[in-house]
């Protein structure tokens, strides 16, 4: 049985940038407002807002 490996203590979603059409997974800060990181192949940097509640969702478009 194969399960996606979930680290605790660094949460992170996964991400697809659409300008490369790629997945990366973004990690959140260090004041855990924001999840952010880069575009693995043209580095273009996407935040995103962690909302009051925070977010279930584990799969999000950059556009
Ligand atoms: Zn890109």
């Amino acid at each position: 049985m194969v399960k996606d490996q979930q680290p605790k203590g660094r949460p992170f979603v996964s991400i697809f940038f659409d300008c490369c059409k790629v997945y990366n997974r973004i990690y959140k800060n260090k004041a855990g407002t924001h999840y952010v990181g880069w575009c693995p192949r043209c580095s273009r940097k996407i935040s995103l807002k962690i909302g009051p509640g925070g977010t279930d969702d584990r799969m999000f478009f950059a556009r």
